[in-house]
């Protein structure tokens, strides 16, 4: 497979340079140069989940990785199942949060976890990561106990949820948690600044495990496939599938999964109020505001990292610009919307709900529908009963980290401060 940086096309790297090195000079994002069409679709639906997933990162990938050690790598990741539940007459719910840390980051992390052990194998790695909720656990789960490997994770203190939090700050071992003052985005900041630092840099043989990661959105194609699979055979004929976007990397995977042949006929990409795409999509114009908080708080993101590359697929007319679509979803509609799928028996958290008003508004009465569960509600239990008025289950995996201390060390938004704390960990 080769990528190409979106910002210097004089810069051109293997799957493997561009895993390992996350981001391309001039901070560019990696995209392939070549998506082939896979042929034989409907046979490739009729495969177990697994298998069908090793021959889409085959097709993807090539033979940088050996087909049998790729099938033992996703066999691992993709160790928990996806459900494709009816919610209404023509509405179905992708379920992406039956993984170890209840939300669809699991995919992602536990591959790219895969491929990392691969490729580093007996050099030290640092994956220095910020998290604005639901990678700092996919993450840390996914490398947990992994030989030479530390993770260091920063968030926001005070702007996730407990359950989110608790997920990773109560590991230990080689996972290490860093409780910011600060927003998201300058947790990310400081993450930026440590690439800049070369010192730092080949000490700790730093590696990212953000979005902009190519083998967690490669990874995330695959459930697609399982979603039309799933799906009765006499409604795949119009598929159009709504995608709770924050950074965009999930939409992009869809996307991907559309041009190497997947029957998805409309996405839309729905967002909270951080609706920078949305008002570039309607005015052409890209004028990121500041980011505000959101009950959907893994989506409170004004510069998606991944936009870049979907913006490539829809200029290069691979995926038709009149099939995308991008609205935002208001705090009071997503609190209703909320209200009304509970009406319908089922329960979803808040970036679930904002990916089901994106159907009600966008999809004709022809397509069927596909939303995404990007997360168990348990995860945002305050909010969903808040908002729904009722208690919910807590699944045992939650209430075991719930029950757990917090290990996560307080920290301002200062480089040098990180910096010493983190030599003064691991060395
Ligand atoms: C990360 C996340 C999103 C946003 O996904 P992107 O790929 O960043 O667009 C949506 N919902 C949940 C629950 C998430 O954790």
């Amino acid at each position: 497979m080769q990528l190409v940086n979106l910002k210097d096309d004089n810069q051109k790297v293997s799957f493997t340079e561009a895993v390992k090195t996350g981001l391309g000079r001039n901070q560019g994002v990696f995209f392939p140069t070549d998506l082939k069409p896979l042929d034989d679709i409907d046979a490739l639906l009729e495969l177990p989940f697994v298998e069908r997933s090793t021959q889409i990162l085959s097709h993807l990938i090539g033979d940088e990785l050996p087909k049998d050690t790729l099938a033992d790598m996703v066999k691992r990741a993709f160790n928990f199942p996806v459900e494709l539940v009816k919610v209404d007459e023509k509405n179905y719910c992708l379920e992406l949060f039956h993984g170890p840390t209840l939300a669809f980051k699991d995919f992602g992390g536990r591959f790219m976890a895969e491929c990392i052990g691969l490729f580093n194998q007996g050099e030290r790695v640092t994956i220095l990561t910020a998290t604005s909720g639901d990678t700092g656990a996919a993450v840390a789960h996914a490398f947990y106990n992994k030989p030479n490997v530390d993770v260091v994770i920063l968030y926001p203190e005070g702007k996730i949820s407990l359950a989110q939090q608790k997920l990773f700050t109560t590991l230990g071992g080689n996972i290490h948690c860093y409780a910011v003052t600060g927003s998201f985005d300058d947790c990310q900041a400081l993450v930026k600044q440590a690439f800049l630092d070369d010192e730092v840099k080949a000490k700790l043989g730093l590696n990212s495990a953000n979005s902009i990661n190519i083998s967690r959105l490669l990874a995330q194609v695959c459930y697609y496939f399982e979603a039309l699979a799933q799906l009765p055979k006499e409604e795949r004929a119009l598929v159009h599938v709504s995608v709770p976007s924050g950074n965009f990397g999930n939409v992009c995977a869809a996307m991907i999964g559309s041009v190497i042949g997947l029957p998805v006929d409309k996405l839309s990409a729905t967002t909270n109020q951080n609706d920078t795409v949305p008002r570039y999509i309607a005015s052409g114009e890209w004028s990121p505001n500041a980011t505000v908080e959101s009950l959907s708080n893994a989506m409170d993101v004004s510069k998606p990292n991944n936009w870049p590359r979907v913006q490539s697929m829809l200029d290069s007319g691979k995926f038709d610009k009149h099939d995308f679509y991008s609205r935002c979803v208001s705090e009071q509609r997503t609190q209703e919307v909320m209200r009304e799928i509970a009406a319908n028996d089922y329960i979803a958290e808040p970036h679930t709900a904002i990916a089901y008003e994106g159907l009600t508004q966008d999809k004709d009465a022809k397509s069927t529908g596909i939303f995404l569960a990007t997360a168990h509600p348990a995860k945002f239990k305050e909010s969903v009963e808040q908002v729904l008025a009722k208690q919910i289950d807590m699944p045992e995996v939650l209430q075991n980290a719930l029950d757990k201390a917090c290990l996560a060390q307080p920290m301002t938004a200062d480089y040098e401060q990180l910096k010493s704390a983190i030599f003064a960990k691991l060395f």
